[in-house]
């Protein structure tokens, strides 16, 4: 059987640096990353994507409240949001790599999927808040919205206003993923729990149900990989490997690290939260659980196969 991998896109498959984020922007930075991950398909594996969707639902997030402001448009609540940005951001991906694909005249198909991601409604995250979300508020609005609502809102460290926080919760289970491991072994190509999945609950009953919250796109893509038995996972991100002693003078790139080394960086604080550390516990997470190799890289490494930073047992 080929080499099942899962790739995750970070934030600048889609934006870059200081970019507006207008549509010619999105379409250029897809098709650059999709170029770099012809490598892998070249190379003979099997493919799962999974995408950020970080500005991009903030931005859907600020439109559905001004066109509530100005149009009397009723917002719709934050997983629906969710489920916008996979529907569109799977869409440019799906295109643009199906075209890429006729360029070098490799045949497959791709298939994108609107994924819910199973959280725990007792989970601590939802009764310690931490991800801040959508547009600044007045202290007056944000005390209006804590009643109407019932959101919940912190002071803006950098003074601009008040700020909604929702949890991120762990993800749990993935809807669908054993369908997802056959079509992409089947040597089908899938898109799928973009922006970490759209956050459900699930009833006593067995009944689903949306929740506001940020799920861990990095941690979703690996949990998905663990589930389907991947045997590599890429974090693809906008540095082409990690350091330790980031960014002083004493920076150090990191080759090849197993678990242990890995966790002993963490604890002595080389890797930031809400960025680095959250990607290398993902990838210390799938390598614990049966994965073979996790790879933080940026996309035009790709072409080495010795890119990045090489997470293993
Ligand atoms: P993405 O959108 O791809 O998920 P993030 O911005 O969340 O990306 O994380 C990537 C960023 O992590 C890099 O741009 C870098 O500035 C930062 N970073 C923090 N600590 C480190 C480290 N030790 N080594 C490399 N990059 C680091
Ligand atoms: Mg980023």
């Amino acid at each position: 059987m080929k080499k099942l991998s899962v790739v995750a896109f970070g934030g600048n498959a889609l934006l870059r640096g200081d970019e507006e984020g207008t549509y010619e922007e999105q379409l250029k930075n897809v098709i650059d990353t999709c170029e770099n991950i012809v490598h892998l398909i070249k190379a003979g594996n099997n493919l799962v994507i999974g995408h950020g969707n970080g500005p991009q639902v903030g931005n859907v997030m600020l439109q559905h409240e001004a066109g509530a402001k100005v149009f009397g448009i009723v917002p719709q609540p934050m997983h629906l949001c969710v489920s916008e940005t996979q529907g569109s951001i799977a869409y440019l991906i799906e295109q643009q790599l199906r075209n890429v694909l006729l360029k070098h005249g490799i045949e497959r198909n791709i298939i994108s999927i609107i994924t819910q991601v199973v959280v725990d409604k007792n989970d601590d995250a939802f009764k310690n808040l931490t991800k801040p979300v959508g547009p600044f508020y007045t202290v007056e609005e944000s005390k209006e919205l804590e009643i109407d609502k019932n959101w919940v809102f912190q002071k803006d460290p950098r003074d601009r206003g008040w700020r909604r926080v929702v949890a991120s919760p762990k993800p749990m289970e993935i809807n669908n993923w054993q369908i997802v491991e056959k079509l992409a072994n089947d040597g089908n190509i899938v898109i799928t729990v973009g922006g970490g999945g759209i956050p459900v609950i699930q009833n006593a009953d067995g009944s689903f149900e949306g929740v506001d919250a940020v799920i861990d796109k990095d941690l979703a893509s690996a949990t998905l990989a663990k589930l389907i038995k991947a045997d590599e996972f890429f974090i693809l991100t906008d540095v082409p490997k990690v350091y330790i002693n980031y960014h002083k003078a004493n920076q150090k790139a990191l080759s090849r690290i197993s678990i242990s080394e890995a966790q002993k960086y963490m604890d002595e604080g080389h890797f930031a939260a809400g960025s680095m550390a959250p990607k290398v516990k993902a990838c210390m997470m799938f390598v614990e659980n049966g994965g073979i190799e996790a790879v933080i890289t940026e996309a035009s490494q790709l072409k080495d196969e010795n890119c990045g930073t090489r997470i293993c047992k």
